[in-house]
């Protein structure tokens, strides 16, 4: 497994991040956070598909204080995102926020970024310092002449600087742009220059297409190298779309400690005689979410007898399609015949019973 051994490790709320621990996936809920009732939903409907940890937007005292609200309804490390207001940040703090998310540089006046390290560091609450090419400081753009990798890690190790001066370490950083070739390069030059763990994605990544392909290239290509201790995939989309993104990205490159379901499935193909795109993606949609408590499970959706047979023995189980019905095979044996709309339920039922779940 690939991982970035020498962070600091930190905790957020009960989960580790950096120093080896599992990379973890968040997203950031879009409620207003002082309508709790939909923030708990959304963060329901966010675990429910993988989500570590949840970001909520508070940039108000209102906000602040239902975090603890928020609290009491959900275990999942809640992190606060604030700027501007040091107020809002100790409200956060004092109401159970497991993490904060400033920049210390928009908080104004030393004292005040020396309030918020102390509060954070008495409740033991990380901060994460998120920094973006879009909120560069204006020297740093005089300096640079654009939100460049260079500047966006001098802004980082900067404002991480504010708060080692205040004797706190318990830091994140995060260094985003639009671009993916400077959101890596720029990852690449603060994991060269500092131990603190890192939080990866590449921002404003636009619709969900896109979004996903620019979050795949520039979060896989960090991975890949060893940087990154937890990921957010920015999608303009619901959140629940970049969590999903996260664990897939996590799952191909074998670092989700959850493992979970690898679907093999043909390109599109004149050979078959099945609906096989509509039940290769109703299946993955029925798969979503399932936790397969550190298996990988692997599972061949085939179109036609050419290459269907032999994927579907190489995977734990699966299905060659004919005319209107499939062959089932599991563990490299043919096992049975069965009718095109059994797939799905019987693809479940062999899931469900690989993770020991009893089918329902
Ligand atoms: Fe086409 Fe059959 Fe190959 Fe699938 S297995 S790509 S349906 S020839």
């Amino acid at each position: 497994m690939l991982t970035r051994e020498n962070t600091r490790q930190i905790r957020v709320g009960g989960l580790a991040l950096g120093g080896g621990a599992p990379v973890t996936v968040q997203s950031m809920c879009n409620t207003k956070t002082w309508d709790v009732e939909a923030t708990v939903s959304q963060i329901g409907r966010l675990r429910a598909a993988g989500c570590d940890i949840v970001r909520i937007a508070v940039p108000d005292l209102r906000s602040a204080e239902a975090v603890a609200a928020i609290r009491e309804k959900t275990d999942v490390p809640l992190v606060a995102d604030i700027h501007f207001d040091y107020r809002i940040a100790l409200a956060a703090i004092r109401a159970g926020a497991s993490k904060i998310r400033i920049n210390p540089g928009n908080i104004g006046a030393a004292w005040k970024v020396r309030e918020v390290a102390e509060a954070a560091l008495a409740a033991g609450v990380p901060l994460r310092i998120g920094v973006n090419g879009g909120s560069l400081s204006a020297a740093l753009r005089e300096k640079y002449g654009a939100p460049t990798p260079e500047a966006l890690v001098e802004s980082a190790l900067g404002q991480a600087e504010l708060l080692e001066r205040c004797a706190f370490h318990d830091i994140v950083l995060s260094l985003k742009t639009s671009s993916v070739t400077d959101t890596i390069e720029a990852y690449r030059l603060a994991a060269a220059a500092c131990s603190y763990p890192l939080h990866i994605g590449v921002t404003e990544a636009g619709d969900g297409y896109s979004g996903l392909i620019k979050n795949a290239i520039g979060i896989g290509a960090l991975l890949a190298d060893g940087i990154g201790d937890t990921l957010r995939v920015s999608m303009t989309a619901d959140p629940v779309e970049e969590i999903r993104a996260g664990r897939e990205i996590l799952r191909m490159l074998g670092m989700d400690p959850r493992d979970g379901i690898e679907i093999v499935s043909c390109p599109p193909c004149g050979r078959t005689q099945i609906d096989l795109i509509g039940t290769a993606a109703r299946f993955k949609e029925a798969c979503a979410g399932i936790d397969t408590k550190g298996k990988h499970i692997k599972v061949a959706v085939m179109g036609c007898a050419v290459n269907g047979p032999g994927e579907a023995r190489d995977a734990d189980f699966g299905i060659a399609g004919g005319n209107g019905s499939a062959v089932f095979f599991r563990a490299g044996e043919t096992v049975c015949g069965i009718k095109e709309d059994e797939i799905i339920d019987r693809l479940l039922a062999e899931v469900r019973a690989a993770i020991g779940e009893k089918a329902e």
